[in-house]
């Protein structure tokens, strides 16, 4: 059971955090309160380490969220309100991880195979996230991830270029970094940092995949009626769009979850593993 020190501590960083990320403009006040709800849980079940590594999943979303946003949106492909996120969009990248911080907090499992989940679950959503903001500044146009041959529109859902195949390992690759310096400088032991850098990498460049392939198959497409472009949201320039293509039930955020969670699986898999 957490104790009074762990709330107290926690309940003062998250809210500073929170404050900081509201000022930003990285969150709305729906996304304020998934953030506190996640970010508390993680603190206080899963430990400062964990909360540091999911600190830095969200630093990385909120700074290249606003890197060249202008560009971005001249593409039609940048997140709505200044890209503020809202508390769906703190679940659909957050949930699972939080969802591992109150298994480990309450869970009777041995070892560290929830936080190789948490890991696996962040290293997606940093991997993600990464590929869609960088992505989208990939000078030509992307293919499609389950049909190289077809070149689609920047910002289509599914579609990969090299800039993000690149931010995607990147992406992967600072949260194995981080894991792997934390639990090097706490345990003393180079060969479980190896493990944590490894089962990082290689869960959330997985996960990230499996996010396009969910976004070029079953994730809900649209076009625009007034500027003819491609996007994911039901709403564009003020108008209703009209469907494409995928499952009008499946959109952005149902598949970053189901994507983070198998990041998740993946990474408890190895570590149960190797
Ligand atoms: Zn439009």
């Amino acid at each position: 059971m957490p104790n009074l020190f762990q709330i107290i501590s926690g309940v003062f960083v998250v809210s500073l955090f929170g404050v900081l990320s509201v000022k930003k403009k990285a969150v709305d006040k729906t996304g304020l309160i998934a953030g506190f709800a996640v970010g508390l849980s993680v603190w206080i079940l899963g430990g400062w380490q964990w909360f540091l590594i999911i600190l830095v999943f969200h630093l990385i979303a909120a700074q290249f969220t606003k890197y060249k946003y202008e560009l971005k949106r001249s593409r039609g492909a940048a997140e709505e309100k200044g890209g503020a996120r809202a508390w769906y969009n703190v679940f659909a990248n957050g949930g699972i991880a939080m969802l591992l911080a109150i298994l480990e907090g309450y869970g009777k499992f041995g070892g560290d195979v929830f936080f190789a989940g948490f890991l696996g679950a962040i290293s997606t959503a940093t991997a993600d996230t990464l590929a869609t903001e960088i992505g989208l500044l990939n000078p030509g146009n992307p293919r499609l991830i389950v049909n190289l041959k077809k070149k689609v529109e920047p910002g289509t859902s599914g579609g990969i270029t090299p800039l993000g195949e690149f931010a995607t390992f990147t992406g992967a690759l600072i949260i194995g970094l981080v894991a792997f310096l934390l639990q090097v400088a706490g345990f003393l032991d180079v060969n479980w940092g190896m493990k944590v850098l490894f089962i990082s990498v290689v869960a959330g460049f997985l996960g990230c995949t499996f996010d396009s392939i969910l976004g070029a198959t079953v994730q809900a497409v649209y076009r625009c009626q007034v500027c003819g472009k491609i996007t994911e949201k039901r709403i564009h320039c003020g108008q209703k769009t009209k469907h494409i293509r995928g499952y009008e039930l499946i959109e952005n955020n149902t598949v970053n979850f189901i994507s983070t969670a198998l990041g998740a699986l993946i990474a408890m898999l190895l570590y149960l593993n190797i």
